[in-house]
């Protein structure tokens, strides 16, 4: 197991690698545990929860809701929680998210730890504070900045995660290759899911490798006031994607990646958009889709990241050099219209 301390505009989050589910007890006293899960995590690793004080919410995006946080807060005083109770969330980017959001607003803010679950969890959303829940559709358009007390990365998990699951992981790791790391992107192209679903070492690797970067991002620019913004990257387009059509979060941001990239060739004469397209095609990530661009367009100007006409597009100058650039909506109109039509 390793530990490593993060601090983060002066909240210290511990993250342990590679940790037995039983570290917990030695960080957080038994009748302090309050333990967040969905019913696919809970079925999976039933045996992990045994004796332990455990609110199990329905698995899946709809979950995200105000509703829910409400629900889960009811559940936390049926069972006398209070403010010396500490909130852990194990499970995928749905759970985090909502264990983050309720445990900032529970009794005006409690501690919390999450346990990952995914892939996608592991790399990207258990990491770097931001929690919420969706209103009406919209995507995270309530929540909190709050860094958990312990992030850890307890690998078993991982033995159970559908192929799927797999596959969307990897867009988020496809996404921090291409705004930050022109090595993690070589290495990459280099290897594959299967290569790493065998290789444990590589894999762990490869996760340590994308908190490294993610925190290194969230360490200079916490509450996404300028840099943080790249992190977006795919994001805009994604989101309006997961509202009009019915694909999964990893799905929606490759293609938004894709047409990003080729936006970038466009506006910035970025070079490697085809790279781009192989590398999401190696991950079995699908790199194009059809949809209807006003309607799309429609729905990225109320994404919460559009202002004046106009919202920050998170391009590429090259692998590993992300620009923020302001497109407006009739510029971003007439690009989507010309990659419906490659
Ligand atoms: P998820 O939490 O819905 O998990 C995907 C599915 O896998 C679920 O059905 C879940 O029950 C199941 N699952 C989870 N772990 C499993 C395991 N070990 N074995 C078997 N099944 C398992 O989704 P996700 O893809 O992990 O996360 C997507 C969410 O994360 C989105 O809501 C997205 O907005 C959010 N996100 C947040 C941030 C952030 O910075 N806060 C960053 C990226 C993504
Ligand atoms: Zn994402």
């Amino acid at each position: 197991m390793q530990r490593k301390k993060i601090l983060v505009n002066g909240a210290s989050t511990v993250f342990y690698f590679d940790a037995p589910f039983s570290q917990i007890d030695k960080l957080v006293e038994q009748n302090n545990q309050f333990f967040l899960t969905d019913e696919a995590v809970f079925a999976a690793h039933t045996k992990l929860f045994r004796n332990r004080q455990t609110i199990v919410i329905p698995a899946g995006e709809e979950q995200k809701t105000m509703s829910a946080a409400e629900a889960i807060i009811a559940a936390l005083l049926e069972k006398n929680a209070d403010r010396s109770s500490v909130l852990i969330g194990v499970g995928g980017g749905v759970i985090c998210d909502i264990a983050g959001f309720v445990a900032g607003i529970f009794m005006r803010g409690i501690a919390f730890i999450l346990f990952p679950t995914t892939l996608l969890a592991m790399c990207d959303a258990a990491v770097g504070g931001k929690n919420g829940v969706n209103i009406g559709g919209l995507k995270n358009m309530a929540g909190t900045i709050k860094q958990p007390d312990n992030i850890l990365y307890h690998y078993a998990f991982l033995k159970t995660l559908p192929t799927f699951q797999w596959q969307m992981g990897f867009a988020e790791v496809i996404k921090h290759a291409c705004i930050q790391s022109a090595a993690m992107f070589r290495t990459l192209q280099l290897h594959s899911l299967a290569f790493y679903r065998k290789d444990f070492a590589s894999l762990t690797a490869l996760i340590q490798k994308n908190v490294q970067l993610k925190i290194n991002v969230v360490q200079r620019d916490e509450q996404e006031k300028g840099e943080r913004k790249i992190l977006n990257f795919g994001h805009s387009l994604a989101h309006a994607l997961e509202r009009s059509h019915n694909i999964a979060h990893g799905q929606a941001v490759a293609v938004g990646m894709v047409a990003a990239a080729i936006i970038s060739q466009w506006k910035l004469g970025f070079n490697r958009a085809a790279e781009v397209i192989q590398l999401v095609e190696k991950y079995k990530l699908p790199p194009m889709m059809e949809f209807d661009v006003d309607e799309v367009v429609n729905l990225i100007q109320s994404d919460k990241k559009s202002h004046n006409g106009a919202i920050d597009y998170i391009l590429l100058a090259g692998v590993g050099k992300p620009q923020i650039v302001a497109v407006s909506f009739a510029e971003l109109r007439d690009f989507l219209n010309r990659i419906a039509a490659l």
